[in-house]
């Protein structure tokens, strides 16, 4: 019985979200982000490198992140016990919080998956862009033996260019199986949701908040461990991005640490084993 935390890194850059630009304006540069996934690597030591870096696809660049050096990079994580997971940016494919274009979601998910599987790499982790999810995605991951799903973010309400892309209203605070008919309900499809950490006024989403707020979220998590007798299961979040800093980067590594103080950081990998050791939330 314990806390136990997934440190995930979602893979964007910064152009990318500035969607007026034109798709060749929102490039990432190779050289910045192999750098700056390289500092996300030694920021990571800290925590036994329990890394679960989110590899970006979408319509912008589909395949940026399969070139050689970037794969070179993702057998490392995984080597020192780590991982990657699936980080698709479809939010363009919303419509009333649902995917209008599913045959388009499936292709985005199934083609970096396909690929990285036939370079050796077996992801089981994903993560929709600004959290954006819809029950549909539910058997698409299924599919692509995406057990662990990080959407969630409880409470989000997420309306981007006058479209619902993420509602998670409602959802439970700890792992929990999903339904099929509503992500945010418990259910029994065969994937597990970890919402990101949040609890006690505070958040473990780094950079949008202080501190203080990871610690306030931290202590109450490690307290409900205690009063309900159960393993507790969520994601500390960050982004690639915020590696460009030395004043970010110490600041996640502060968060890392106000964390451990709490719980034990562990891989998707690990954290599948201790929810099927354990009756999960049905
Ligand atoms: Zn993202």
């Amino acid at each position: 019985m314990g806390l136990y935390y997934i440190f995930t890194v979602d893979g964007d850059w910064d152009e990318y979200f500035y969607s007026k630009l034109s798709n060749s304006a929102r490039q990432p540069d190779k050289k910045t982000l192999l750098a700056m996934i390289k500092r996300e690597i030694r920021v990571v030591a800290s925590i036994n490198n329990r890394l679960l870096h989110f590899i970006h696809t979408s319509p912008v660049t589909p395949d940026f992140f399969l070139q050689p050096e970037f794969i070179f990079l993702w057998r490392e994580i995984k080597a020192r016990g780590g991982n990657v997971g699936i980080h698709c940016h479809t939010e363009d494919l919303f419509h009333e919080g649902r995917f209008s274009d599913l045959e388009k979601m499936k292709k985005s998910i199934s083609s970096l998956t396909g690929s990285l599987v036939s370079k050796g790499i077996n992801p089981i982790s994903y993560r929709g862009g600004y959290m954006a999810f819809c029950e549909k995605s539910v058997p698409i991951l299924e599919e692509n033996g995406l057990l662990l799903d990080f959407s969630c973010d409880p409470g989000r309400y997420l309306r981007l260019k006058g479209e619902l892309i993420a509602d998670w209203r409602g959802a439970p605070e700890t792992h929990y199986r999903m339904s099929y008919e509503d992500h945010r309900k418990p259910g029994n499809s065969k994937v597990i949701e970890i919402p990101l950490g949040k609890a006690g006024g505070g958040t473990l989403y780094i950079e949008t908040t202080s501190l203080l707020s990871v610690w306030k979220a931290a202590r109450a998590l490690a307290k409900k461990v205690k009063e309900e007798k159960r393993d507790i299961i969520v994601s500390v979040l960050s982004h690639t991005y915020e590696f460009a800093s030395f004043r970010k980067r110490l600041k996640i590594t502060l968060a890392l640490f106000i964390c451990k103080k709490y719980g034990i950081f562990v891989s998707d990998e690990e954290a599948l084993e201790i929810i099927n050791q354990q009756k999960v939330q049905q």
